[in-house]
C-alpha cells in the first residue's frame, strides 16, 4: 500500500523561501502534496504555482486581487478555492488535513497564521523569525502546550539544531556538555565599506547580498546586521539559552552556517553551500535526508574560511537587538516593529541607510519597559512601536 503523502501549507509561497520550498517539494511529489498556498500581492506567480501544484486552497491577502485570481484559475478549470482574509490564512495553517506548515511570510504579518499552525499542533517549519522574536515565550509555550513540532529553517538555527546532541533538552545546554553557541554571519554587503560612505547607500546596494538571494526586507536586515540580532533572539527562544551563551562571529564566506562549542574542546559545525534548499530539505524530511539539487561543497574550490568580530559602530542594529533581548518584555516587539517600519521607509527612499538604526534606537528609548503576559500585549506593543517609529521618522525627515 502506498504511504499517504504529507499535506503541506506554504505561507508566503511567492517569496524567496516559498519558492525554494516549492522547488524542494517538486522534486519529491511522491512524498509531499501541496494543500494550500498563500501570498500577499504576487498574483502572477501565485497563479503559476496553483497551476503547477493544484492546491485545495489559495489565499491572496491583497483583496483587490481575489477576483482576478479566481478568474485566472477558473479559466484553467482549476478547482482550487480562492480566499483572502487573515482568518483564511489561519484556516489553511490549522486545517485538520494539514500535516506541515512552512511559515515563510515576512514580518509581523506572519505571527497569527504561524501561531494558528502551532496551536493546531502541526509540524511547523519556521522561517518567519519575526513571529518568534515578537512573541518569544508565548510562542514557545504554545508549542509545548499544543504538542507542535517546531523545526528551524533559518540556516543558522537549522545548523545549530543539526549540531546539538540528540539528547538535547531545551534549556539544558550546560547539562548537555555545551559551552556556547557560535552564530555566524557574513556581515552583508558593507563589511568593508568605509563608514563615511554609509549615508549614500541605496536600497539596491543594500539588497545585493554577496552570498544569499533573499527577499528585500531580510536583505536590508543582513546589511545592517539586524538580521543577526533577530537571529540571536530567535536562538534564545528556540534553544532556551541566554544571550551570553551566544557568540556572534563574522564569517564572510557563509560556508559554516553556525556551530556548537562543547566543554570537551570539540566544536561541531554544519557546512554547505549557501542555498536555502538545504535547511528546507533538512526540516521537511527530518529525521530523514533527501536530495534537492544542492551541489556538495568542493573543498578544493574554497580557498579560505575567515572569521572576525562584528563591530557595533558598523552594525549598531546588532547592539540594539542584544540590548532588547537583555531587557525582554515589550522591547522585543518594539525592536521588531520599529525595524520593519524603518526598513520599509529606507526601501521607499524616505530615510537613509544610517537612519534605520537611529529610528529603532529612538523608538526603543522612548518606549517604557512593560512585561508581555499574552498575545494581546504583544500586538499592543507592536502597534504602539509602529506609530512611534512613524512619528520619529516624520521628525527626522523635517
Ligand atoms: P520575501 O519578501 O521574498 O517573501 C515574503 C512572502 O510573504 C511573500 O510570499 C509575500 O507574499 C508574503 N507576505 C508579505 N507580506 C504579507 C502580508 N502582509 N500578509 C500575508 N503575506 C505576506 O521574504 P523571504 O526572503 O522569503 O523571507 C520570508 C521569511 O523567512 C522572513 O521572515 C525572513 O526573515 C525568513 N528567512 C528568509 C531567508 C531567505 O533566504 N530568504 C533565510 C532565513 C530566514
Ligand atoms: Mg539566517
Amino acid at each position: 500500500m502506498s504511504k499517504k503523502k504529507e499535506q503541506i501549507t506554504v505561507l508566503g509561497a511567492t517569496g524567496s523561501i516559498g519558492v525554494n520550498t516549492l522547488d524542494v517539494i517538486a522534486r519529491h511529489l511522491d512524498k509531499y502534496q501541496v494543500f494550500a498556498l498563500t501570498a500577499h500581492q504576487n498574483l502572477q506567480l501565485l497563479k503559476e504555482q496553483c497551476l503547477k501544484f493544484q492546491p485545495k486552497y489559495a489565499v491572496i491577502t491583497d483583496s483587490q486581487k481575489v477576483v482576478l485570481l479566481k478568474e485566472a484559475l477558473a479559466a484553467h478549470n482549476l478547482e482550487t478555492q480562492v480566499l483572502s482574509t487573515i482568518d483564511d490564512l489561519n484556516m489553511v495553517a490549522s486545517h485538520a488535513q494539514v500535516d506541515t506548515v512552512m511559515a515563510a511570510i515576512v514580518g509581523a504579518a506572519g505571527l497569527l497564521p504561524t501561531l494558528a499552525a502551532v496551536k493546531a499542533g502541526k509540524k511547523v517549519l519556521l522561517a518567519n523569525k519575526e513571529a518568534l522574536v515578537m512573541s518569544g515565550s508565548i510562542f514557545m509555550q504554545a508549542v509545548k502546550e499544543h504538542g507542535a513540532t517546531l523545526l528551524p529553517i533559518d540556516s543558522e538555527h537549522n545548523a545549530i539544531f543539526q549540531c546539538l546532541p540528540e539528547h538535547f533538552v531545551s534549556g539544558g545546554i550546560q547539562s548537555c556538555g555545551i559551552e556556547n553557541i557560535v552564530l555566524t554571519g557574513s556581515g552583508g554587503p558593507f563589511l568593508d565599506k568605509p563608514l563615511t560612505e554609509f549615508t549614500s547607500i541605496t536600497p539596491d546596494e543594500a539588497c545585493a547580498h554577496p552570498n544569499w538571494d533573499m527577499g528585500r526586507k531580510i536583505s536590508v536586515d543582513s546589511a545592517t546586521m539586524m538580521n543577526k540580532g533577530l537571529e540571536l533572539i530567535e536562538a534564545c527562544w528556540l534553544f532556551d539559552v541566554k544571550p551570553a551563551d551566544i557568540e556572534v562571529v563574522l564569517h564572510p564566506q557563509s560556508i559554516i552556517h553556525s556551530m556548537v562549542r562543547y566543554q570537551d574542546g570539540s566544536v561541531l559545525a554544519q557546512m554547505g553551500n549557501p542555498d536555502m534548499r538545504t535547511p528546507i530539505a533538512h526540516a521537511l524530511a527530518f529525521p530523514e535526508r533527501i536530495e534537492v539539487g544542492v551541489a556538495s561543497l568542493d573543498f578544493m574550490q574554497i580557498s579560505q574560511l575567515t572569521f572576525d568580530k562584528p563591530c557595533f559602530k558598523r552594525y549598531p542594529c546588532l547592539k540594539l537587538a542584544i540590548e532588547a533581548i537583555n531587557q525582554g518584555g515589550n522591547m522585543l516587539a518594539t525592536l521588531n516593529a520599529a525595524n520593519e517600519v524603518a526598513v520599509e521607509a529606507f526601501l521607499n527612499k524616505q530615510i537613509g541607510f544610517s537612519q534605520i538604526s537611529a529610528v529603532i534606537q529612538q523608538t526603543l528609548s522612548q518606549t517604557g519597559y512593560a512585561g508581555v503576559a499574552d498575545l494581546e500585549a504583544v500586538l499592543v506593543a507592536d502597534k504602539a512601536a509602529r506609530q512611534l517609529a512613524q512619528q520619529i521618522m516624520t521628525e527626522i525627515q523635517k
